[in-house]
């Protein structure tokens, strides 16, 4: 799960992470407000949404970035009112963009250096690793693309934690002068401390800044949370926001459904994760582009099948359907009287490939010839895959 920026600096605050103060509008007389309230003429106004790139980034009525420096409270409720309700378009957000449902107005900084520092998983060694950059901004990207070695990692051990010899390594690789050593090796710890006692998967911030008068400072906080420890952190489930998310995700989730929805026209309604991935692999294989990965798991329910069924059909994209059922513990017979429900109960406006295999096989098919349902049956997983591409074509 992904959080605002004006949430994981309520976080941050939790934690000791120093940042900027503001608050978050979501009309333009409230950023006025907030702007008035700081009692400085060196203000920021942030567009909030789940993606980054935002500096850079241009709203679809042509208003340029969705990061301004404002001098007075006036100027910001001019902003907010270009970017309130706007769709920004970032690298991040794809062509489509998001909604700018809320701003965030802060108190701004001079900048003398911009740095880049973030811990996630390493998935090599299962452990904590921090990302730091003398080349924090705008353009990390471009940095790991063109000029890698200017990108540490510093592997932390989990059980003994983030230790202090290593903040100050960290510092001196980072070029942190003596004066803003002892903050900025404060700002690690904490943000260590924030990323294990929070869950995340990822906290990253960019930039993390010197300012001219001295101050070590989050500017820009992203984090994403491991949704399977989420249950312990119900003040962070509270943060989510789901108008950033995939609205087919969001109804997925309601039937527990694993459903990541994707941009091509082949939906795929698979048992078991591994065999879901294959399947994706062997659309593409065979020049099809798939809508979703869906993985209804060993023991779905006849009402699963049909719940994930609409969301498929629901999928304007969505051009023909794959179901491929490898049926061990699940019987073969079940998910054909399901499949066979679920498609009566949707009206399917889209060819349906099926392929069985396994527990129950013939009893499956027998009663999907039987159904009088319009769709084809395919005997192996390269077969279903060619005639549902070319279904499409
Ligand atoms: P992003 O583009 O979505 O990553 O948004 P950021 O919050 O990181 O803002 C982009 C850039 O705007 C930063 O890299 C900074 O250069 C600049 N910026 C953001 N906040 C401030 C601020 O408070 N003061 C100043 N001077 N610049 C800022
Ligand atoms: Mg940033």
């Amino acid at each position: 799960m992904n959080i605002h920026e004006y949430q994981a600096k309520e976080l941050l605050d939790k934690f000791g992470v120093a940042n900027s103060p503001g608050g978050v509008a979501s009309t333009p007389e409230e950023a006025e407000k907030i702007a008035a309230s700081l009692g400085t003429d060196q203000l920021v106004i942030k567009a909030q949404v789940h993606a980054g790139g935002r500096g850079k980034g241009t709203f679809k009525n042509g208003f340029k970035s969705g990061v301004h420096l404002c001098k007075t409270p006036a100027q910001i409720r001019e902003v907010a009112a270009n970017m309130l309700g706007q769709t920004l378009v970032t690298h991040q957000t794809g062509e489509d963009g998001r909604v700018v449902r809320k701003v965030l107005v802060a108190e701004s900084v001079e900048i003398e250096r911009e740095l880049y520092f973030a811990v996630l998983i390493d998935r090599a060694t299962s452990a904590p690793v921090i990302v730091a950059s003398t080349e924090g901004g705008v353009d990390i990207e471009g940095v790991a693309e063109h000029t890698p070695e200017k990108i540490f990692h510093l592997h932390v051990d989990p059980l003994l934690g983030f230790q202090p010899y290593q903040a100050r390594k960290l510092s001196k690789l980072l070029g942190i002068p003596t004066a803003q050593m002892k903050s900025a090796c404060v700002l690690f710890a904490n943000l260590y401390k924030t990323f294990i006692e929070s869950d995340c998967s990822m906290v990253e911030v960019n930039p993390l800044v010197i300012t001219k008068g001295g101050d070590v400072r989050a500017l820009d906080a992203k984090f994403n949370f491991d949704d399977n420890a989420l249950f312990r952190h119900p003040d962070i489930q509270a943060y989510r926001d789901i108008e950033e998310e995939d609205p087919r995700e969001v109804e997925a989730s309601k039937h527990n459904l694993s459903y990541i929805g994707l941009d091509g026209n082949i939906a795929c309604l698979v048992n078991g994760a591994g065999l879901a991935m294959a399947t994706m692999d062997i659309i593409k294989h065979h020049g099809g582009e798939p809508s979703n990965f869906l993985d209804v798991g060993g023991g779905a329910t006849e009402q699963q099948v049909t719940e994930a069924f609409k969301i498929l059909v629901a999928d304007k994209r969505v051009k023909a359907i794959l179901v491929n059922i490898f049926g061990g513990i699940m019987k073969c017979d079940v998910i054909a009287q399901g499949i066979i429900n679920a498609v009566k109960a949707v009206n399917l406006p889209v060819p349906l490939v099926v392929r069985l295999e396994g527990t129950n096989v013939e009893a499956g098919r027998k009663l999907l010839a039987e159904s009088g349902l319009k769709l084809t049956t395919a005997t192996d997983i390269a077969d279903a895959a060619q005639k549902v591409v070319a279904a499409t074509a």
